[in-house]
């Protein structure tokens, strides 16, 4: 933290912000302005450092910071404008907020703290007498991504309270997650600044310049040197068009165009048999499988030239080591499972796992954080059931047989704007059969559904300590200005629930600085001072990646192409191509926005530019639709209207909308999450937003 000669700050180890010489906006003497550090806390790869600008109590400016060798003071442009304005705009919330209906329908009338303590314990305690404590959920996904924020004393807290236990990997990768397992046990992957010894970079289902920006810098410098760049991805993102060959496959048929490339391989013996032979268990069953994808076959489904899939083939004969940058985007369908899987296995058959640039990016094994004492699952009674994420809103609408939920408590989350079947979510959050209690930094949809709404600090508010998923280091920063109103963190939040419900534990008096010494205590508890304010290179603290001393805890200890648990689970020893459940005249995508991280940042007007349906110029003549008009997007559970923007960036009969914009941005009353399928893959039961199949037509007139 820069200090200034004037000002005395003191970020202690209690995380909270000193100032005890600057003089607030409101005093006689003007506070000079500050540059102090911090990070990026977004659900982003690239986790970068921030350089903040302050005066007094308020965020100026951000600018990137120089701390991170791997995002060098370059930040996207989703932040630079945002972040000031969130902390800072008229959806700030700033003091707890109790829903009273009016005449004109719901508001919320300011409370204090300690109302709202008692009657978060009054209701909860209540449900909890009448249903039992499983009849309680909190309701979280990514939010924050510090590791205090994002799972620490809340999870102490709804384990004490013996709340139901969610999952929400089933929102985003899970799926991918549990693929990884499947083929590979908890054995790691490759940092991705190997991509730099690679000769040839499969970016699969990564539109890597919106969700992992300083990775495109990195893939340049290695096609300088003569490194080949594949990208498989359904539109020509900026990266795809710097690619030597681009796959834009229908999205779903991942598994059809990996037994593909496998299957060609297989057939001119460049499969790497002596790997197959020596690292991999099911090796014929696989190869087997992928005979049934013939080229035209394979072609039919992935909605490709055959000569596409022939060429990506000859990638792979042609150029090793081959390195593969895998994102999320994949596992979005009915079909994400055996997609991720296929697409490692290929990697696995043709022998690019183990020599220095080959394998595929994964940075989990530098970061060995404690999450079981962070969250201490043990504080829950035994058996304590738990639910997937997607389907909260059954168990408040439609619940059966099973245990009701009957309250919710919504953190780090905007589901209604993030969730698949947007107006069954709505209907559950509004339902007068739960009680909804909500903590956001601003006003959002789902906010505006709460019973009770609480007032987060935003991270320039409070200390924190982050990993990455794009990158090695680690960085811990400090709160940059006092919280605002009367807003506190997470970690706050939950003590003060704990204390209120009686919780004499000790764990639930822990500072935050014991917690983030407790998360690395058992590898080296010194790491939260080399992390102070820096970036700190995790190579030392890394576990071995595969066939570099790392071990593949598979049942069969090695490279699982076919999966006896999987078999068992699901059907699908085997990854399986399955057809679209729905069909219509377009799928549509809603991928990440250049301008939102997932809903962060919706509600910011200049954040809104993008919320745009990019249709194909073919589609678009064939409609006698124009760059600029309103069409309406419509399927048997909604429909949205949004102006068209043509682009051949775009598959022929494939709409792009980006995600994340919230209900105020709609004409419509809801946005294209509302149109989403709620149908779950096999595998964990993970979202399928891709799987949205839509026609489109004029919006109705007047
Ligand atoms: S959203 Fe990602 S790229 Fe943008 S500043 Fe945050 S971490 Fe960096």
């Amino acid at each position: 933290m820069t200090h200034n000669a004037d000002n005395s700050f003191d970020s202690t180890s209690d995380n909270t912000f000193h100032n005890n010489k600057a003089t607030s906006q409101s005093g006689k003497n003007p506070v000079p302005p500050l540059t102090q550090s911090t990070v990026c806390p977004l659900d982003c790869a690239d986790t970068c450092s921030l350089e903040v600008f302050t005066e007094g109590e308020t965020v100026t400016k951000v600018r990137g910071g120089a701390a991170n060798p791997f995002t060098r003071g370059k930040l996207c442009a989703k932040v630079v404008n945002a972040f000031p304005a969130q902390v800072h705009g008229d959806l700030r919330i700033r003091t707890p907020l109790l829903r009273r209906d009016s005449l004109g329908g719901r508001d919320f009338q300011a409370i204090s703290w300690e109302q709202a303590l008692d009657i978060i314990h009054e209701r909860f305690s209540q449900v909890a007498s009448e249903w039992g404590s499983e009849a309680i959920a909190p309701l979280y996904y990514g939010g924050p991504m510090g590791i205090l924020a994002g799972g620490s004393m809340d999870r102490r807290f709804f384990h004490k309270l013996g709340a139901s236990l969610i999952d929400a990997s089933t929102l985003c990768a899970g799926t991918s997650g549990h693929a990884w397992d499947t083929v590979f046990g908890d054995a790691g992957g490759i940092d991705v600044a190997e991509l730099a010894e690679a000769r040839l970079i499969v970016v699969w289902g990564n539109n890597i310049t919106t969700c992992n920006l300083h990775l495109t810098t990195l893939i340049r410098d290695a096609q300088k040197r003569g490194a080949k760049l594949v990208v498989i991805d359904p539109k020509r993102t900026r990266i795809a068009r710097d690619a030597d060959l681009h796959v834009p496959l229908l999205p779903g048929s991942d598994v059809a165009l990996a037994y593909a490339v496998t299957a060609i391989l297989d057939a001119s013996g460049d499969l790497d048999e002596a790997f197959i032979e020596e690292h991999t268990h099911g090796g014929d069953q696989f190869r087997s499988a992928a005979k049934a994808f013939d080229l035209e076959h394979a072609a039919g489904l992935c909605g490709l030239d055959a000569g596409l899939i022939e060429a990506l083939a000859d990638m792979f004969r042609k150029h090793r080591p081959a390195a593969m940058s895998i994102g999320v985007a994949p596992e979005r369908n009915r079909n994400g499972s055996a997609g991720i899987r296929a697409a490692f296995s290929l990697m696995a058959v043709t022998g690019n796992i183990g020599p220095h640039g080959a394998g595929i990016c994964d940075v989990s094994r530098f970061f060995p954080i404690d999450r079981q004492r962070l969250s201490r699952p043990d504080l829950a009674p035994e058996n304590t059931r738990t639910l997937n994420v997607l389907d909260i809103p059954r168990y408040v609408l439609d619940p059966g047989d099973e245990t009701p939920i009957k309250a919710l408590f919504i953190y780090n989350h905007n589901p209604v704007a993030v969730h698949p079947q947007q107006g069954r979510m709505r209907d559950a959050l509004l339902s007068d059969e739960v009680f909804v209690v909500g903590s956001d930094i601003t006003m959002t949809d789902s906010m505006t559904c709460a019973d009770l709404v609480l007032p987060a600090s935003t991270h320039f508010e409070y200390g924190d300590i982050y990993k990455a998923y794009g990158h090695r280091y680690l960085q811990r920063s400090r709160p940059v200005i006092p919280a605002q109103g009367e807003a506190v963190s997470n970690m706050e939040l939950f003590r003060r629930l704990a204390a209120r419900f009686g919780y004499t534990e000790a764990v639930f008096q822990d500072s935050d600085d014991a917690m983030i010494h407790q998360a690395f205590a058992a590898t080296d508890s010194s790491i939260p001072e080399k992390a102070d304010n820096r970036a700190l290179d995790m190579t030392p603290y890394a576990k071995p990646a595969m066939l570099r001393g790392g071990e593949f805890t598979t049942p069969s200890g090695r490279i699982e192409l076919y999966s006896e648990a999987m078999e068992a689970h699901c059907g699908q020893g085997l990854p399986a191509y399955l057809d679209p459940p729905e069909k219509r005249d377009f799928v549509l995508v809603t991928p990440a926005s250049e301008l939102r991280t997932n809903s962060t940042f919706g509600g910011i007007e200049e954040q809104q530019r993008d919320i745009l349906c990019e249709i194909h110029s073919a589609d678009a003549t064939a409609r006698e639709i124009k760059d600029g008009e309103v069409i309406e997007l419509f399927n048997e559970r909604a429909a949205v209207q949004l102006t068209v923007r043509i682009s051949d960036d775009v598959r022929q009969g494939t709409l792009y909308v980006p995600k994340g914009a919230w209900i105020a941005d709609s004409p419509t009353g809801c946005t294209v999450n509302a149109l989403l399928p709620g149908h779950q893959e096999s595998a964990i039961g993970g979202a399928c937003y891709y799987d949205c199949a839509v026609d489109i037509r004029p919006p109705p007139k007047g």
